[in-house]
């Protein structure tokens, strides 16, 4: 693994930016593969990780870049729960940890360093400090992967009766005997003009 600063380094570039996000989300990945015993994802270890992400903020990016977990290698999970938080799924020994960021971290900050006014220096360098313990709590839990939900899973693709697109793994829906994609069955985000 490497270090916290070349971490904070590659995911600043990574980001586009340096900001307390970047810290946090490094030291939030950091703390959660060292609990697994994880030591180098992107390496030798690169398939045995599934990381789950609870917000899309600036440590999401952050949080990738340390794991080596991506979508588009279907190894980072996004649950849209607002939480600064994840969970880290070693697909090897089948343990799983939740690491979540304490509410309290933001205040310790601040007392932390107080000559700082600006908050986001004030994190970025409080953030690098502290211990983990006043970061972060951590449980262990477990999580029920599929094998659909797995990298690298393979099955044949189904057609949406109603618009008639392709769908992959798993996430076609049945309504009323018809095979549908969840567009069509009426989960559609968008309005079509
Ligand atoms: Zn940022
Ligand atoms: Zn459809």
């Amino acid at each position: 693994m490497l270090s916290l600063d070349a971490l904070i380094r590659e995911a600043e570039i990574a980001h586009g930016h340096l900001c307390a996000g970047q810290v946090l989300g490094v030291r939030l990945a950091m703390l959660g593969l060292a609990k697994l015993g994880v030591e180098d994802p992107r390496g030798k270890d690169r398939k045995r990780l599934v990381t789950f992400v609870e917000i899309d903020r600036c440590a999401t990016d952050a949080i990738g870049v340390v794991t080596g977990c991506r979508l588009g290698k279907r190894a980072l999970k996004f649950r849209d729960w607002g939480k600064m938080a994840a969970t880290f799924v070693d697909l090897e020994s089948g343990k799983a940890i939740r690491v979540a960021a304490k509410e309290s971290s933001k205040k310790l900050a601040s007392e932390m360093h107080p000559e700082l006014e600006n908050k986001n220096q004030q994190q970025m360098l409080a953030y690098r400090e502290m211990k983990d313990d006043d970061l972060f709590s951590t449980q262990w839990v477990k999580v029920e992967l599929p094998p659909e939900e797995f990298p690298g899973y393979k099955a044949e693709r189904i057609v949406c009766a109603e618009c008639g697109e392709g769908i992959n793994f798993r996430r076609e829906v049945e309504r009323e005997g018809r095979v549908l994609c969840r567009a069509c069955a009426g989960e559609k985000y968008y309005e079509v003009l």
